[in-house]
């Protein structure tokens, strides 16, 4: 007969070792980890290769942890993309830490569902407390409530979900048709992430329904545009529903004017939702307390503590002005939880379409405990002050523009050749020319994330590909950004004597 403790878990005895164990490789990892490549080498690591080294049956005998730990060190950790790398720069470079690593290792064991008060009050009340914690950082009004999902997306597409109820009421009940609905438009800039289209798909409210605004030299929402474009679809017999300002856009962290959308919003009666999935984070800083302005006019607010406040991901606030209005779009009890929701407490699972929700509020309320506000704050200061170096160095360089204003930690460049900048021709077709260059930069941001030593992105702003780098990693020293600004400077020297 086999010993009974092969059908139950890991002995006591074999788990405390296989911990011990386990928080040595953690340790060793975050040590070591400015020793390893940055990402896999395409050329030796390429689409398939992961999958090609693993076997691709399933186990059919139970493996020792210690093998499977030394797979994952051969072959899964070489194929990553280490996000808290020093040189990792994509993004908005945020990654974790270490009060980060023990929250959640803490949150494993417990290993509770969070979706009602009485299935664990802890759970419950801590995700009250913690989502308060961050409403006072953000200085949001006490009649704001917030809900963690794991993203902005999600935060999004449940509070668009709250403004077409409340201007179309029972389309919860009989479907957008059913209702009688109108041909709703959601505004947003031009600049705003893509999450917005994603919540109309999602809500039947259509893609073509976003309207996206243009934005001023600086990529913010141009109110004026905003106004006519609304003015417009009112004529066309659309009906305007809402508009997203953004605070922190996702290309160059450009902030939307809030106060002025805010009233735009009161005027026409629309629903003002504020994407601050990265930006809200840094209303922490008492420096940047105008970012907040007009908040408190929202309808509903997102956050992404797993952007800027330290939270490893996933992570995400999505606040409404009344939660109880969240509330009445989305609960349904069924009866097998119906002795559950008897207290008159909150139950998560009424907030939101996710019924079963892990405890995330206990990582983060390790984490808020660790660094406290100030902590925090001077690692976002510091944060700010790299960026700004590093445009002063690309400022210095003639070979190099500064595409956007810095904002937060996000700093947007473009190599423009060796010509200087203002003897620059405009004309196309000539080995300076604005596509030539697009393609120059892209190859500088692919050279470099190939190369293993650092890694960052590009993106498009105004149709000219551009360089960009997020900073947001506590172990990103001064020193590891001089490196990777002296390695932009070479790659680009590289490819204009290729040329
Ligand atoms: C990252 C980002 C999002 C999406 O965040 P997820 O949490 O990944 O869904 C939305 N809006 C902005 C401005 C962002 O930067």
């Amino acid at each position: 007969m086999r010993n009974r403790q092969n059908f139950g878990d890991t002995s006591p005895e074999d788990f405390r070792k296989q911990l011990h164990e386990l928080a040595d490789w953690i340790a060793d990892f975050r040590q070591n980890l400015g020793a390893l490549p940055v990402a896999p080498n395409p050329a030796v690591a390429g689409p398939g290769a992961i999958l090609a080294a693993l076997p691709a049956e399933p186990p059919e005998e139970g493996e020792p942890f210690e093998k499977i730990l030394g797979d994952i060190d051969r072959d899964i950790v070489p194929g990553m993309v280490h996000w808290s790398h020093p040189m990792f720069l994509g993004y908005f470079g945020w990654t974790t830490t270490a009060p980060a690593i023990l929250g959640e290792i803490i949150t494993a064991p417990l290993n509770v569902n969070a979706m009602t008060w009485r299935t664990c009050p802890a759970a419950t009340e801590l995700e009250t407390l913690v989502v308060d914690w961050i409403r006072q950082w953000m200085h949001l009004p006490q009649e704001f409530g917030g809900v963690v999902y794991d993203t902005a997306s999600v935060g999004v597409m449940h509070a668009l979900a709250v403004a077409r109820e409340e201007a179309a009421p029972s389309v919860r009940k009989h479907g957008l048709v059913g209702a009688g609905a109108p041909v709703f438009r959601i505004y947003a800039s031009e600049q705003a992430h893509s999450s917005a289209e994603k919540a109309a798909i999602a809500l039947g409210l259509g893609e073509e329904n976003v309207q996206r605004v243009s934005t001023d030299a600086a990529f913010r929402m141009d109110p004026s545009a905003l106004r006519e474009t609304i003015a417009r679809d009112v004529r066309d017999n659309f009906r305007p529903l809402a508009v997203i300002a953004t605070v922190g856009t996702t290309s160059t962290a450009s902030v939307d004017p809030v106060a002025e959308i805010a009233s735009i919003c009161r005027e026409n009666k629309l629903w003002l939702h504020i994407d601050g999935a990265y930006g809200a984070g840094f209303a922490i800083l008492p420096e940047k307390k105008s970012l907040t302005d007009g908040w408190s006019e929202a309808d509903s607010i997102v956050v992404n503590p797993h952007k800027s406040l330290f939270v490893p991901l996933d992570f995400s606030v999505l606040y409404v002005r009344n939660l109880e209005r969240l509330r009445r779009v989305f609960t349904l009890v069924p009866e097998y939880l119906r002795g559950d929701t008897v207290e008159a407490q909150k139950n998560y699972m009424d907030y939101g379409i996710q019924l079963g929700r892990r405890f995330r509020a206990l990582k983060a309320w390790v984490i808020f405990r660790s660094f406290g506000r100030e902590g925090m704050a001077a690692r976002l200061r510091e944060f700010v002050r790299l960026a700004n170096l590093f445009a002063d160095w690309i400022n210095s360089d003639n070979g190099f523009e500064l595409v956007a204003r810095v904002s937060m930690g996000v700093v947007c460049f473009r190599w423009v050749g060796s010509a200087r900048r203002a003897d620059r021709t405009p004309q196309r077709g000539v080995p300076t020319g604005e596509s030539d260059l697009d393609a120059l930069n892209s190859e500088i941001v692919g050279r470099i994330n190939a190369s293993g030593r650092a890694y960052l992105t590009q993106t498009k702003l105004r149709d000219r590909t551009v360089m960009r780098i997020g900073l947001g990693n506590v172990l990103t020293t001064e020193e590891h950004l001089r490196t990777a600004w002296e390695m932009i400077q070479e790659t680009a020297n590289e490819l204009n004597r290729e040329k």
